[in-house]
């Protein structure tokens, strides 16, 4: 059995609701991780999921991510994330404007957009029911952003195995080439990199080798693939006991949240001399898309903003070498340290 508050605790998560809607049969959760920065702001994912043990997890662990994810990249907001129960035949109009109308009782508190399984067409059709939704009306889908400030992540990691930003004549594998792993082989293309891709719709790895000569391998072999940077861009948890020994590559850098399975295995990749760009840092283009366009920042500064991932994940890196520790313990550090250091600041004002 699920201990609600306990997961809360363990989660460092401030509040969770659960939604039924009677007549579409709707079953979402909203985790509201950390508000401390501003309000919170994540994604709805619409997965077909095992359990309610398995989603309730989902939600939790995708807001904690949230939160770092904003934190690290100096925004003002906080970390939520939506998950609904759902397989994708179900989703329909009536389904998601009911998931609107949940998003739309935390009046703000909770601002949500597209993830896997909901599209930004998706997210137009809860803005029936809620303002409270984001990243659809100007630069519309934000994975080329997502992947944009993947590239630059790579570059830095890069710069530290190879002693160049270059990524031409690396080799890449790409764990799935939806939204956001199509722009990164694109991306890559472009760069010079060579492509190893998977993905288990086939249409789509037809696509990815057509355009861009990429090498198409089964889902099961891409971690064992001969190659210099594996760029995982499907689902979490792919970096865990059974995966790690077969990795041959120097970097881990792509854009799927929740990649390493627990903690420890991003300490397991450090000991095999692993560069591992944390996710929430490498992934954060396009959630600071959003927040720029809800700033109404010009898109050459929102740009610039993206490129800053370099920056970072150079930054993590040089600290994980001084402090002999994981670059995700490093990157927890820095993002813990500005949310308590604001809150410090709210409880001296509340006492003033
Ligand atoms: P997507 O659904 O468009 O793409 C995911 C792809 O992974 C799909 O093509 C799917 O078929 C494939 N896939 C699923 N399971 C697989 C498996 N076992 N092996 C190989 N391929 C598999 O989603 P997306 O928007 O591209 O997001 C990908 C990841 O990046 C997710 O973890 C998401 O949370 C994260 N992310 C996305 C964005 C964004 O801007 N879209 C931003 C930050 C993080």
């Amino acid at each position: 059995m699920v201990m609600i508050f306990e997961q809360l605790e363990t989660h460092g998560c401030e509040e969770i609701a659960f939604f039924h809607d009677k007549e579409t049969g709707l079953k979402s959760i909203i985790a509201i991780h950390d508000t401390t920065l501003g309000p919170a702001w994540g994604g709805t994912r619409l997965w077909d999921y095992g359990s309610e043990e398995e989603a309730l997890i989902d939600a939790l662990r995708l807001s904690r991510g949230m939160t770092y994810k904003a934190s690290i990249s100096g925004l003002d907001v906080g970390g939520g994330k939506a998950v609904i129960m759902a397989k994708p035949e179900q989703k329909t109009e009536a389904l998601l404007r009911a998931h609107g109308r949940c998003v739309e009782t935390f009046k703000g508190r909770f601002l949500t957009g597209e993830d896997v399984g909901i599209g930004v067409e998706d997210v137009e059709i809860m803005r029936k029911e809620t303002e409270h939704v984001a990243g659809t009306k100007g630069v519309g889908d934000p994975s080329p952003f997502t992947a944009h400030g993947v590239i630059c992540g790579m570059r830095a990691c890069a710069k530290d195995v190879y002693g160049s930003t270059s990524l031409s004549g690396l080799k890449v594998s790409i764990q799935g080439v939806g939204h956001v792993g199509y722009n990164l082989a694109r991306e890559l293309h472009e760069d010079g990199a060579e492509l190893i891709v998977t993905d288990i719709r086939e249409e789509l790895t037809k696509r990815v080798s057509q355009e861009f000569g990429a090498q198409v391998v089964p889902p099961e072999e891409i971690y064992a693939v001969d190659c210099d940077i594996f760029a995982p861009c499907a689902l979490g948890a792919i970096i865990n006991d059974e995966t790690i020994p077969q990795l041959k590559c120097k970097i881990v850098a792509g854009g799927a949240n929740n990649q390493l399975k627990e903690n420890h295995h991003g300490r397991l990749l450090y000991e095999k001399g692993i560069r591992y760009a944390p996710d929430y840092v490498i992934n954060a283009g396009g959630l600071i898309v959003i927040y720029m366009e809800s700033r109404h920042s010009p898109l050459d500064e929102t740009m610039k903003e993206i490129e800053q991932i370099e920056e970072r994940i150079g930054k993590i890196i040089s600290m994980s070498k001084e402090y002999h520790k994981p670059t995700y313990e490093i990157a927890h550090q820095l993002a813990d340290e500005r949310i308590v250091n604001k809150r410090k600041e709210q409880v001296a004002s509340r006492e003033a």
